[in-house]
């Protein structure tokens, strides 16, 4: 393979300039020329491409976003926008492509390595919604980001017998309330895998607590749930007789110096991706499953179902009470 690209895609995630850095490099190193293409598959349509070599890469390795920007291209998910990219890619000889981003950004990998664009998937999402993945690149950041906020949260509405009722990141998955929930000892946490019921889940555990004298109460709820957080502060308050105030903690948990488990990770899974390209092995997802690096065909990885795992539901459960 002489020439291959990589481009970000989808919502950003801390950790995916250091998966940019590690492609880069690894291809630089084995001779392999590469463009980063700007705004995802936008770009990759458009021929919005970077030369990139071993120092257009220096100094990112600990910044959040990306450097190579990312979007959601709707373009791209239409017949002829792929037609055109596959263009565009043979005009400028890219003979394989890394694309870092979710499983939306996968399906495109997919459909592109179909039509003869050899592609590899590296799951870069705060979400760490990936089937085949137990962690995906932003997750541990995010993770750590919404623990710091509801610790600060955590001091005001202690001071003030306060309920503060925090909405944290997750569309259809609820790993980041889950253990975020656990990790700031949240009396209740709502996630979209669980049935609830706001009397049982939320207003009677208060109660309960209420009992035992706890007058301070952090409620987790992951944005999936559909519930309007500001509503559920008044209507604790109403039922508890506790102030309850509302935080949506939003885009600022997508941002940030990445941890380094994100760095490591990101490393790792970049260097990973283009020694699969160097085989000619195209159409794959890069996993990290138990702290190793391994790869899935992208169609299998797509079909996989990933389930909450309802013991550590159990024990936030349990122990927060
Ligand atoms: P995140 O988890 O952060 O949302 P994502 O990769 O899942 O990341 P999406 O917006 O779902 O984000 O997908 C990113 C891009 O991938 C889309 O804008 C589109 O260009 C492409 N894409 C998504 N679904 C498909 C599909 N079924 N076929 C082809 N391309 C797709």
């Amino acid at each position: 393979m002489k020439t291959i690209a990589v481009l970000t895609s989808g919502g950003d995630a801390p950790g995916m300039n250091a998966a940019v850095r590690a492609v880069v490099r690894t291809a630089c190193e084995n001779g392999i020329r590469v463009l980063g293409v700007v705004r995802g598959y936008n770009g990759l349509i458009n021929g919005d491409f970077v030369e990139m070599d071993l120092r257009s890469v220096s100094d990112i390795i600990n910044r959040g976003g990306t450097i190579l920007y990312s979007a959601r291209s709707t373009e791209f998910a239409t017949e002829e926008g792929m037609r055109k990219a596959i263009r565009t890619c043979r005009e400028y000889g890219i003979e394989g492509v890394v694309v870092i981003g979710g499983d939306g950004s996968f399906r495109g990998a997919r459909d592109l390595s179909e039509r003869g664009i050899p592609c590899v998937g590296i799951p870069g999402t705060i979400d760490n919604d990936i089937a085949c993945c137990d962690y995906t690149i932003g997750y541990d950041t995010c993770l750590n980001t919404i623990m710091e906020m509801v610790d600060r949260i955590r001091d005001t509405s202690e001071s003030h017998d306060r309920c503060s009722v925090i909405e944290v990141m997750g569309r259809h998955a609820g790993y980041l309330a889950l253990n975020s929930g656990i990790a700031c000892g949240a009396t209740a946490i709502l996630i979209p895998e669980v049935d609830f019921d706001i009397e049982k889940h939320v207003i009677e555990r208060m109660k309960k607590t209420q009992r035992t004298d706890k007058k301070h109460f952090i409620i987790v709820v992951a944005e999936g749930v559909g519930v309007d957080v500001k509503k559920l502060a008044e209507e604790i308050q109403a039922k508890t007789g506790v102030e309850s105030r509302a935080t949506v903690l939003g885009h600022t948990q997508r941002g940030g110096y990445p941890t380094a488990k994100d760095r490591i990770m990101a490393t790792r899974m970049g260097n990973y991706a283009v020694k699969l390209l160097m085989k000619d092995i195209g159409n794959r997802v890069v996993a990290a499953q138990k702290e190793e690096v391994l790869d899935f065909d992208i169609f299998e990885a797509l079909n996989m179902k990933k389930s909450i795992d309802m013991e550590l539901y159990n024990v936030a459960h349990e122990v927060s009470i």
